[in-house]
């Protein structure tokens, strides 16, 4: 006879992914554990309070659309704590153009009849209901784009949204799983202007306007609150270094921990780590599964943020920042002006500006100290904004693997990754690499999980409705 577990879940990793699990499985009665290396919750989330200054080491707001993201905030609390966005929703957007600022207008006739297109580019975006729609189901963004709205626009729009918000590079990143909701407008109505224009007729848009926000006191507000909750049984400093499969009822994870190694029986096991975290807890268990999650890339990042005295920067800032396209030949991918967006990010007469280096388009970057970072982001910067004066406070954030790359081969990756774990009943893997990288992904993505396990640990209750259809891909660009 099997020996009881000690927990209906164990949960390895406490970023946003198994947090978030974590806390729909515990509302649900569930007795689980969440087991975390570090000493503090949140993964990549973290907030840093430095000389007067507020700032982000990964990600600084949720761009949320989806109601699973605004049901989880107001259940978790953090409802209370949210720090709206300064700016209106229709304020500028700014993209390098030629060396300079150029602002985008906001509405779809002052987008077309921008000076930013030329007049081949404009006809080309008129010619996209006319184009047939693929079979190809591995086209990468590049190829999409183009074929549908042709290379300009992907060189002037997509390239420095996707560079500069996933790391990524569109010429390598898959379609289908990057940016999806335009590739479903073509597989389900033909083209992209047809399926916005049946959504408008409709008024079926299968998603609001996006909103953008964060917390007062930063987004590591949002872990530390889960983590908090004493039915979460989160646990710091718990390395996990083996995982047992006892039978097909019950799995046994261990960790190192300060006072010596820890382990307990589950009988089922998430693993919201890195992929190549999880390649490393499973090379004894399954080793084909150990080597495709060791095989999917991530991008590496610097985080460069400065601090100025107001006076010192000419330029208005009426905006959350700018973008930068491949051919501009910058060495940041953009800048985010975080005292523009958020309160409380700057003392008071200074400003925050963030800007990222490296990314799948220089990933040698990273290797760069952190005075030649500061060094590279002030040489684009002083130009375009006017800055004529030294930073008041200089902060590099490096993060060697910072995003996992959907890339070209990353569906036939994930077809084995499902297909290796359907022979492992009770292990379950829930982290940014699957299902999209952007917090909003994270926490739709956990309710899907948690509502599949609720369903197999009971399959007459499934207390958490699932709202997700199971044809559409979950990821969604990040802010
Ligand atoms: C620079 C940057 C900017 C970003 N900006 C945004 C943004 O503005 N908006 C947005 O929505 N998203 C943004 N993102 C993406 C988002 O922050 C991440 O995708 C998300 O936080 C990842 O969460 P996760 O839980 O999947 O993984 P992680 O946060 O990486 O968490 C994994 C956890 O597993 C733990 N772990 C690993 N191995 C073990 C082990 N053996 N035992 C126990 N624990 C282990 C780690 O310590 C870690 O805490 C950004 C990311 C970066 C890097």
């Amino acid at each position: 006879m099997n020996k009881a577990t000690d927990l209906d879940v164990l949960i390895i990793g406490g970023g946003i992914s198994g947090l978030a699990t974590g806390w729909y499985l515990a509302q649900n009665g569930l007795k689980i554990q969440l087991w975390e290396q570090s000493e503090r919750p949140g993964g990549k989330i973290q907030t840093d309070r430095y000389q007067g200054f507020q700032t982000e080491r990964a990600a600084s707001m949720i761009m949320n659309f989806k109601p699973e993201v605004d049901q989880f905030l107001h259940q978790t609390g953090m409802e209370q704590y949210r720090a709206d966005r300064l700016l209106p929703s229709q304020s500028k957007r700014y993209l390098i153009h030629q060396g300079k600022l150029k602002s985008l207008p906001m509405t779809i006739g002052g987008l077309f009849f921008s000076s930013l297109w030329s007049t081949s580019g404009k006809f080309r975006l008129l010619a996209e209901p006319f184009i047939g729609r693929t079979n190809k189901t591995d086209e990468t963004v590049s190829e999409f784009i183009s074929r549908r709205l042709g290379r300009e626009f992907l060189e002037k729009a997509m390239e420095p949204f996707i560079s500069g918000t996933l790391a990524s590079d569109p010429d390598n990143a898959c379609a289908r799983y990057v940016i999806p909701r335009l590739t479903a407008l073509e597989q389900r109505f033909g083209s992209i202007s047809a399926g916005i224009a049946v959504h408008k007729i409709t008024g079926t848009r299968t998603a609001r306007n996006p909103e953008s926000f964060s917390f007062n006191e930063g987004m590591e507000s949002l872990p530390r609150r889960l983590a908090r909750l004493p039915a979460m049984g989160f646990k710091a400093a718990h390395r996990v270094t083996q995982l047992i499969r006892h039978s097909e009822e019950h799995w046994e994870v261990s960790a190192k921990c300060p006072d010596g190694e820890h382990s307990l029986t589950a009988k089922h096991v998430i693993i919201s780590t890195p992929s190549f975290s999880a390649a490393e807890i499973l090379k004894p268990v399954h080793a084909q599964l150990s080597s495709v999650l060791q095989a999917i890339d991530y991008a590496p990042l610097s985080v460069v943020h400065l601090g100025f005295e107001r006076a010192g920067v000419h330029h208005p800032l009426d905006s959350s920042g700018f973008l930068v396209p491949r051919q501009e030949k910058m060495a940041i991918n953009g800048n985010l002006w975080m005292s523009s967006i958020f309160a409380r990010r700057a003392p008071e007469n200074q400003l925050l500006l963030s800007s990222y280096l490296g990314g799948s388009r220089h990933p040698e970057d990273i290797q760069l100290s952190a005075q030649t970072s500061i060094e590279r982001v002030l040489a684009d910067i002083k130009p375009l904004l006017g800055i004529n004066q030294a930073p008041i406070m200089t902060r590099v954030d490096k993060h060697q693997q910072a995003l996992p790359l959907y890339s070209r081969d990353y569906p036939q990756k994930l077809t084995a990754i499902e297909q290796y774990l359907h022979t492992l009943p009770g292990l379950h893997l829930e982290a940014n690499y699957i299902g999209g990288v952007s917090i909003r992904d994270r926490i739709v993505s956990a309710h899907q999980k948690a509502h599949t396990i609720i369903a197999q640990l009971n399959p007459k209750s499934s207390v958490i409705p699932n709202t997700l259809t199971a044809d559409k891909p979950l990821i969604e660009t990040i802010a």
